[in-house]
């Protein structure tokens, strides 16, 4: 009989697998991660972490070290018109408990890295991309570009949207273009003019958001807009400014911000339906290799968090200190996906109807904006306790 703990695998170092790690690590499992790139260069772009994210942060012992900002709100426009304000600052932390920060996602992977390395200093493996899976009774196995096959009593597939894993598990169709295309860049605060406050900007078949980072000195801008054709598929695609002015043009601020970017990068958007189920025996699925979502609820990476701390919990219904029996594993990721399927297909869905209610035209978006116009002049409070309270099945959970 071994005595040694048993041990994860997990593919992927993004948000999802790094998470994914120090969960585990906590609840006593040995973790090994493969993370195809030789070095973690993560994309210079920001990410929203909204209450529900902060708390796994919390249970996870990861200190953002005061590099995030929180915003004392988001202010909603149509057009360049202002509507309304979601009241964030204090209100959320006595809300839903925790804060709603807007980080640089670089911040965010070094945090969640220095906290693997304190728990496992030598879980990371560079450098290993992952080509397949097998597994028997005693196991499950990656299969790396080499051919070598790396052990352990469970393996996550935390690989992104393009998972080769889920692939072979479920042999799926590639996810779907969604017919929007993003922009994103990162200037320096100081090189704009004027106020610069967190918002979203809605408008006819395109929208902008705009948030601060690191303390407010850095300002991330998000520009989506509606685009039949796309072209190859990839975060570190650069777009052309004049492109990007036509688009986003018509709202000074991202005007401004995008006559000051150096680089402008521009993707397409893809999502998919969920699927019918994210395991096979010992292999599990978890973050946007599961259920990848548009990023208009801004939940993508903090639902691979909480997918990490709900693995980890059912993992750990199960004895660590031995062998762990094929069965409990795979009861463990069924009880896994049961718990998190219909909350990240219900973000899913959410996610894509708000893209749509963003853009909507004409007279659909006067009947979407022009109530919440008229309600905030005339009831402020009401209103933005309104805008609070749409968000609670979301923040709170
Ligand atoms: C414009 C935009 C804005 C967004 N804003 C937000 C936001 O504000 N808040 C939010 O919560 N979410 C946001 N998201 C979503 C979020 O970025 C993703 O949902 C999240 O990063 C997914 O994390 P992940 O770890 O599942 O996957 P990924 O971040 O894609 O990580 C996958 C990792 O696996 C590695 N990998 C892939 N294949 C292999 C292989 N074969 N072998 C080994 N390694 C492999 C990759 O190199 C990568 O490191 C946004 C997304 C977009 C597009």
């Amino acid at each position: 009989m071994h005595t040694t703990a048993p041990k994860a695998l997990i593919v992927g170092a993004g948000i999802g697998g790094l998470s994914t790690a120090i969960c585990l690590a906590q609840s006593g499992w040995r973790v090994q991660v493969c993370e195809r790139a030789q070095e973690i260069r993560e994309i210079g772009a920001g990410v929203q972490l909204s209450p529900n994210g902060m708390r796994v942060l919390a249970h996870m012992g990861v200190d953002l070290a005061g590099c995030e900002y929180a915003p004392q709100a988001i202010d909603i426009h149509y057009g360049t018109r202002w509507l309304s304000s979601m009241p964030l600052g204090a209100q959320a932390r006595r809300r839903w408990g925790a804060p709603y920060v807007q980080v640089y996602r670089p911040d965010v992977i070094r945090a969640l890295r220095e906290r693997l390395q304190a728990l496992s200093p030598e879980a990371l493996q560079l450098g290993c991309e992952v080509v397949g899976y097998a597994q028997d009774a005693d196991a499950a196995y990656a299969i790396d570009a080499e051919g070598q096959r790396h052990r352990g009593e469970v393996l996550v597939a935390a690989d992104g949207v393009h998972s080769p894993l889920r692939q072979q598990m479920l042999g799926d169709a590639a996810a779907v273009y969604s017919g929007n295309v993003a922009w994103r860049s990162v200037v320096e605060r100081a090189a704009l003019q004027g106020e610069v406050k967190a918002g979203v900007w809605v408008g006819a078949g395109q929208h902008v958001v705009v948030t601060l980072l690191r303390g407010g000195a850095l300002v991330n801008f998000v520009g989506v807009v509606e685009q039949s054709q796309w072209r190859e598929e990839g975060w570190q695609l650069r777009g052309e400014r004049s492109e990007a002015l036509a688009a986003f043009g018509q709202w000074p601020l991202a005007r401004e911000i995008v006559q000051c970017s150096d680089t402008l990068y521009c993707w397409a958007l893809l999502h998919r339906e969920p699927l019918p189920r994210w395991s096979d025996g010992r292999v599990v699925l978890l973050g946007d290799a599961a259920h990848p979502m548009l990023p208009s609820l801004a939940q993508g990476a903090v639902q691979a968090m909480e997918d990490a701390q709900s693995l980890a919990h059912h993992l750990a219904q199960h004895p660590t200190g031995g062998a762990v029996h094929q069965d409990a594993i795979a009861r463990a990721c069924t009880a896994y996906f049961a718990a998190r399927h219909g909350r990240t297909a219900r973000v899913q869905r959410e996610s894509a109807a708000n893209l749509s209610r963003f853009h909507r035209r004409g007279l659909a978006a006067l009947a979407t904006w022009g109530p919440l116009w008229a309600a905030q002049r005339v009831a402020p409070l009401w209103t933005q306790q309104q805008l609070l309270r749409r968000n609670d099945w979301l923040y709170s959970a």
